[in-house]
């Protein structure tokens, strides 16, 4: 299964494409761990984006394409969760030409909507835990102890990129550049919506009620 997971910033995809991940056996590839990631350990990668990142700007799309593109040639064959990927059109074409290369193809795009009240609620409510990178939510899902990390104990902090300009920033450059692509998915015939309001479990589920179970039937149906 090859899915991509489209949706604004705080609509939960880094969340609903590691349960798809684990449940699917997918790869699970997003952008946005993986430029972290390099800003932390502070690669010369981390360095050139980190002022991108910093101010809620996309950064340059060979960059992230050919992130992807290495993670795809290396792995892709076993089936992959995007998360982050593509966000502009620009890396939705450069994704087809990958695929086409490794001779793969998308099987769904999954549109996680929100309403934008809901979005910043969500945004300005997250957290982290910068000693072992957990994610929390104040509201949706809450540490046991409030600023607390349930797993190290460490002090939980807000994303740098979840102050609340970045936010409005974050949310401008979704609109501008990343929601075209629903209708570019729309068009070929790959985009499925998911209300994605609810509890974690519940949008879950919602999703893998509109997988294509045919292709994971084929799949699983190649030996004989
Ligand atoms: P995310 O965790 O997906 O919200 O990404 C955090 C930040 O990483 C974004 O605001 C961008 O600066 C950068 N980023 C992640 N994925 C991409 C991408 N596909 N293209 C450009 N920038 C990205």
């Amino acid at each position: 299964m090859r899915i991509v997971l489209l949706g604004s910033p705080g609509a939960g995809k880094g969340t609903q494409a590691e349960l798809l991940a684990d449940r699917l056996g997918l790869i699970h590839i997003s952008t946005g761990d993986i430029l972290r990631e390099n800003v932390e350990k502070g690669t010369e990668l981390g360095l050139r984006v980190k002022k991108f990142m910093d101010k809620g700007k996309l950064v340059p799309d060979d960059l992230v394409v050919d992130i992807v593109a290495q993670r795809l040639k290396k792995e892709g064959k076993r089936g992959f969760v995007l998360d982050g990927f593509p966000r502009n059109l620009a890396q939705a074409r450069a994704l087809n030409e990958v695929l086409q290369k490794l001779d793969l193809r998308l099987d769904i795009v999954l549109y996680l909507a929100l309403k934008e009240d809901e979005i910043l609620k969500r945004l300005s409510a997250r957290l982290f835990c910068p000693n072992c990178g957990a994610n929390y939510n104040a509201i949706s899902s809450p540490p046991e102890i409030p600023g607390r990390c349930d797993n190290c104990g460490d002090r939980l902090e807000k994303r740098e990129d979840d102050q609340p300009q970045t936010i409005r920033r974050r949310l401008k450059v979704y609109e501008a550049e990343t929601a075209p692509l629903i209708g570019y998915y729309k068009t070929s015939g790959l985009l499925k919506q998911v209300p994605a309001g609810g509890k974690v479990a519940e949008v879950q589920q919602q999703i893998l009620s509109r997988l294509p179970r045919p292709v994971r039937a084929r799949e699983g149906d190649c030996g004989g």
